[in-house]
């Protein structure tokens, strides 16, 4: 097991920057998931890592040591990294041990041992008693097992899964993702998991890198990410979260600040650092929107749509004091709400989005 170090990373596909100055640590045995949008560079990142691609600037180190730099370039296979990919790549031909044991059985492994390690391999992954089956009898999930057991048979310092729940139906993948969170907890294996799941990312990642076109935008705990994101498209991108213009009156030295939003007082989470005051973006949560009586203090505005999802339905709402602005929250049933109702609404708190370059 090894750690990972991405410095100052970049990487060049002749002008066009793919990877801009992109830093991440990720510790020996942590959880990392890198998530963002298609085309943010997420792919590039994994072929660095792995060995496929070779740095413009910066450089990549494994437990410390140097594999790629503008100067050099460590080949895949002396990396030991193990990489599962979103399509399997088994070999038909050949039965769940064999299609294991393969690598073993080039570098010349003696057969006693070999055996040996497939039947640990097996085992980690909970697929005892299946060596002997060929890849086509077994379901979506057995067959990511597999080539998760293959990867680890070469006892990789790292392992890299590049979308490895993409394939799968969504019942398949809530299963499987208890099994990629219950494999890290028993082996401790440094892992780097790429995704365009958000969902996915916040409930295996230790941590989880967020990037937007080639740029790292914020590293941090799932819970952090979705409390305080640091720019409006991380705010967004995570949880829908509502991303609300406001007037900030207080320059919040204690971690909150008082704020105008649609007209309405409000008090915000911010950043200590004392962010300047005026005009701001705030991320709101649909669940600390609230009805409130026609007595209390909210702001009007008019029901857009209603979609119901099963059991509760997802409310959109358009402000009177800003009717191109969408404010969406959930009521549970019986959905009594309907499109053209009027409402008035209360925000129970938010969080200032840090002004740009505050971070
Ligand atoms: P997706 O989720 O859609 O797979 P991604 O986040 O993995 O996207 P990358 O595949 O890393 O994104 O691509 C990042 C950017 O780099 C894209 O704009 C892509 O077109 C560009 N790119 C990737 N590989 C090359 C290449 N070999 N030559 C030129 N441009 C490339």
């Amino acid at each position: 097991m090894a750690g990972l170090t991405i410095n100052n990373v970049t990487k060049k596909f002749q002008a066009f920057e793919a990877l801009k100055d992109v830093s991440i640590d990720v510790r020996e045995g942590e959880f990392l998931a890198v998530l963002g949008p298609s085309g943010c560079g997420k792919t590039t990142l994994l072929r660095i890592i792995a060995g496929f691609e070779q740095v413009s600037q910066g450089e990549i180190r494994i437990g410390g040591k140097v594999v790629s730099s503008a100067k050099l370039n460590v080949a895949p296979e002396n990396r030991r990294i193990g990489i599962v990919f979103q399509n399997y790549a088994l070999w038909p031909h050949m039965t769940v041990a064999e299609n294991i044991g393969y690598s073993l059985k080039i570098a010349k492994t003696p057969t006693a041992e070999r055996e040996q390690r497939v039947s640990e391999a097996l085992k980690l992954v909970d697929m005892q008693g299946y060596g002997d089956r060929a890849p086509a009898n077994l379901s979506g999930g057995q067959r990511q097992r597999v080539a998760l057991a293959r990867c680890l048979v070469a006892t990789p310092e790292l392992v890299l899964f590049d979308e490895p729940l993409a394939n799968l139906d969504v019942h398949l993948r809530a299963s499987m993702e208890d099994e990629f969170a219950d494999f890290h907890k028993r082996t401790g294996t440094t892992i780097v998991y790429i995704t365009h799941d958000q969902s996915e990312a916040m409930a295996l990642a230790d941590r989880i890198a967020v990037m937007d076109q080639g740029r790292l935008v914020q590293l941090d705990t799932p819970h952090k990410l979705y409390h305080e994101p640091a720019t409006p498209m991380v705010a967004s991108f995570i949880s829908q979260g509502m991303v609300l213009p406001v007037e900030v009156t207080s320059s919040g030295v204690d971690g909150t600040c008082a704020a105008s939003l649609f007209g309405q007082p409000i008090t915000l989470r911010c950043r200590p650092s004392g962010d300047p005051r005026g005009t701001a973006l705030a991320c709101c949560r649909s669940e600390m929107v609230r009805i409130v009586g026609q007595g209390e203090a909210g702001f009007e505005g008019k029901i857009m749509r209603v979609v119901y999802q099963g059991g509760l339905a997802r409310i959109e709402f358009a402000p009177d004091a800003a009717p191109d602005v969408t404010v969406h929250f959930v009521q549970a049933d019986p959905i009594t709400l309907e499109p053209g109702q009027t409402a008035k609404l209360a925000f129970a708190g938010g969080w200032r989005i840090p002004s740009e370059g505050a971070i």
